[in-house]
């Protein structure tokens, strides 16, 4: 880089008011002052172009924040422009470097928020990846579930005192589903029990689980919510063939899984999740945590 002619006290003085000056906020004398400060001093030029980029970036990433796929794109998009722009104005080597400057601020800024959607995304599909595992595992290769649904006083006593108000939660909020069976379950080579209802209707067979949360949390990201029902966030994918919508409640996570389509799944999850997240609650308040053998209907 070339070594330019710094007044320092100067300089620092048209800095402070660069952010000013970007948002049309200096009075227009104090504003030609930086405009002829800015003719002459190279420095603070590259200084103006950063910040200008920083901003245009910011206001980018807001708009763009629920596409990560997209940011890369923007990121050049904006590079070219503004260099198409700034080229007309002065020289190319002039402002190569500022250009690069420019560019590993975009980045960096970019990068950062990509990695944090990539990190949350990867959370919720690790948590979600729960209920798609006890699904398919239980209900769809298992086919632990009758072709005539058992009776609910049955089901209710394979649930246990803890989880049996549940069964009416899932008949009810489960619109064209019958409920077939209830039962507690874990797949194998795991410690962790699911509190499993399988359902069928619409042509196919419906599970909606619990799974005890053990501190794991879903992120708290809004992008990465799919839906929001009466406060509750509810996260969707799709795993291994199926689609999974799934939300906190209390100390679980509760899934709904089927291979419906995504639309289809998401309105079911978010007409069961109030009713399920409030019935949940209730029964914890009457049974504390230590008060029964959780998993005592365990066969
Ligand atoms: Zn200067
Ligand atoms: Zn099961």
């Amino acid at each position: 880089m070339n070594t330019l002619s710094f007044d320092s006290k100067r300089c620092e003085r048209i800095r402070q008011q660069l952010d000013s000056y970007l948002s049309n906020e200096l009075l227009v004398e104090t504003a030609s002052e930086v405009v002829r400060h800015l003719e002459s001093c190279e420095a603070c030029s590259r200084d103006l172009e950063s910040r200008m980029r920083v901003r245009d970036v910011l206001q980018r990433a807001v708009a763009n924040r629920p596409m990560p796929e997209s940011m890369r794109a923007n990121i050049l998009r904006t590079l070219r422009d503004s260099q198409r722009r700034s080229l007309t104005r002065v020289a190319v080597k002039r402002w190569a470097l500022g250009f690069a400057a420019a560019a590993v601020v975009l980045f960096g800024v970019f990068a950062a928020e990509w990695l944090n959607l990539r990190h949350g995304e990867q959370l919720i599909a690790s948590i979600l990846k729960l209920g798609v595992s006890d699904h398919v595992i239980c209900a769809i290769q298992g086919h632990n579930y009758p072709e005539v649904a058992n009776p609910p006083d049955e089901i209710r006593e394979k649930l246990g005192a803890r989880y049996a108000p549940l069964l009416q939660v899932v008949q009810q909020r489960l619109p064209g589903f019958e409920l077939l069976e209830g039962h507690i379950c874990s797949i194998p080579g795991s410690d962790r029990k699911y509190v499993h209802f399988i359902t069928r209707g619409h042509g196919t067979i419906l599970s909606v689980i619990l799974t005890e949360r053990n501190g794991a949390a879903l992120p708290r990201d809004k992008l990465l919510l799919s839906a929001d029902s009466s406060g509750l966030g509810i996260y969707q994918d799709h795993l291994s063939g199926m689609e999974i919508a799934g939300f906190e409640s209390g100390q679980y996570f509760a899934f709904v899984v089927s291979d419906l389509n995504q639309k289809e799944l998401l309105q079911l999850a978010r007409g069961l999740a109030p009713a399920l997240n409030e019935t949940l609650h209730t029964t914890a308040r009457l049974l504390p945590p230590n008060a029964t053998t959780k998993w005592a209907k365990l066969g």
